[in-house]
């Protein structure tokens, strides 16, 4: 059965999308660490992401730095950070977060959106992504 991310990337489950080519997709965590908080991921459906080939996941690191510093521009923050975890979608993915303190980095506090905060983010973010 096709994993969270493999519906979203079919359309079949909505998501706040920010930046998509043939072989990669971004958009909003639902529950973000803190406002714009990105994860980047293959469409290839491949559970960890050191097992994706040295092509996919250096071009998924490329895809990621492209959508960080759009992220940059956008969001107020000391910098992005880049976290790999995995432990809750089976699917290789990168988390970008926004952090203006270290538990910005510790998934323990959250931020809550409404759908137009998610929304207007999303799109603020892709309009500086440049592929
Ligand atoms: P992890 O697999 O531990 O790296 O965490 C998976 C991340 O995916 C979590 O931060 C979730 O909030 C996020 N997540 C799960 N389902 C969705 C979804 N449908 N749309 C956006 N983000 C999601």
């Amino acid at each position: 059965m096709a994993n969270i991310f493999t519906k979203i990337i079919n359309g079949e489950i909505p998501c706040y999308k920010v930046a998509e080519t043939d072989e990669f997709l971004a958009f909003l965590d639902i529950n973000p660490n803190a406002k714009g908080h990105t994860l980047c991921i293959p469409k290839v459906e491949v559970d960890k992401i050191f097992d994706l080939d040295k092509e996919t996941y250096g071009s998924l690191m490329e895809f990621s730095r492209t959508v960080a510093i759009a992220i940059k521009k956008v969001i107020p923050c000391k910098r992005v950070g880049m976290t790999v975890i995995g432990l809750e979608v089976p699917h290789a993915h990168v988390h970008l977060i926004p952090l203006n303190s270290m538990d910005d980095a510790r998934f323990i506090s959250k931020e809550k959106l409404t759908p137009e905060e998610f929304e207007t983010t999303a799109k603020a973010i892709a309009s500086y992504v440049e592929l």
